[in-house]
């Protein structure tokens, strides 16, 4: 072979090598489903730590100040949706999966008119939209982008519904919602942030009132998804430093998957010293300063109470 053939080939190669881990999260979503059977819903008995069981599928937690977790814990992620409740209107954030119709144990929990804010597009806190629900979104120009003929429905690798084979809601929106607005519910307020990282349309939710921040999959107790697509580890160290600065450390954050470490069916929550321990490895991984094991996700340990996985290389800034 002629050198400049080489040449071409070991470039081509190269260029086919960078695209594969370009996409490596693309592919890692669109094999998923032929590569594992969808995980049904589990079978086995609920034993919930604290709280009660609504019916045989859903957990009611009371967290005191008008909030209440509702989980689902035999749905496979163990999702937690979080209903803040005012005096003159209530507040859902997150629809939870779908598995199961959620609005009979909001329902049950008030009477006022709910709102539905999604933490994030994907389809573990959306699926369970119904399109006559209230839904509040983040007034992003990528959700924007999402609304077409008045009805808002997330991308396909926003929404990520390959992995239950769910097809994506299609909902309009009643109000949008700007980064760092307070959102008024009759007697109280409460705070949208911006948390980008996780994903791009990630947002974080302060009750100043409970003296707590609902963090959605910002952070939250097990394994941190930081390679699927649309995910930054660059962005997502920037959102934990920026809410480092921002609350103070007794501020306790309600998260959206379960379980805490050695403790079962709860709802999830975690520190402000977890969020500074998840900074510092953020910051560690960034620098090629932390071991990791696995190829895809490469998963680093962040505490005894989480793992975060990320891609091989960030394409992050
Ligand atoms: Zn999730």
């Amino acid at each position: 072979m002629k050198r400049g053939t080489v040449l071409i080939s070991l470039a081509a190669l190269v260029a086919t090598g960078v695209a594969a881990l370009g996409f490596a999260p693309y592919l890692y979503v669109e094999s998923w489903p032929y590569l594992n059977t969808p995980a049904a819903m589990s079978d086995a008995p609920v034993r919930l730590v604290k709280g009660r069981m609504f019916d045989d599928y859903f957990a009611i937690q009371d967290l005191g100040d008008g909030a209440h977790a509702i989980g689902e814990p035999r749905y496979y992620q163990a999702n937690y949706s979080y209903l803040i409740v005012g005096e003159k209107r209530a507040l859902l954030f997150d629809a939870g999966s779908g598995t199961r119709d959620i609005r009979p144990v909001v329902k049950s929990l008030t009477n006022l008119p709910v709102t539905i804010l999604p933490s994030h597009l994907h389809y573990d806190h959306f699926a369970g939209l119904h399109p006559s629900d209230r839904l509040a979104l983040v007034d992003l120009a990528s959700t924007r982008a999402d609304v077409v003929g008045g009805r808002f429905s997330p991308g396909r690798y926003e929404f990520l519904g390959m992995f239950d084979e769910l097809t994506r809601p299609s909902v309009p929106v009643a109000e949008w919602i700007k980064p760092g607005a307070t959102i008024d519910l009759g007697g109280r307020t409460l705070r949208l942030l911006s948390t980008p990282g996780h994903t791009p349309q990630s947002v974080s939710l302060h009750d100043p009132q409970g003296r707590r921040l609902f963090t959605g999959d910002f952070i939250y107790p097990t394994m941190l998804y930081a390679f699927l697509p649309g995910a930054d580890l660059g962005v997502y160290r920037r959102t934990a430093d920026r809410l480092l600065l921002d609350f103070p450390p007794d501020t306790r954050l309600w998260a959206a998957h379960c379980c805490r470490r050695n403790e079962g069916y709860a709802a999830p929550w975690l520190g402000m010293n977890d969020l500074a321990d998840l900074h510092r490895a953020l910051q560690e991984i960034e620098a090629g300063e932390r071991a990791s094991t696995g190829f895809f996700p490469r998963r680093y340990h962040v505490n005894d109470q989480m793992d975060i996985g990320t891609p091989l290389f960030s394409l992050g800034h």
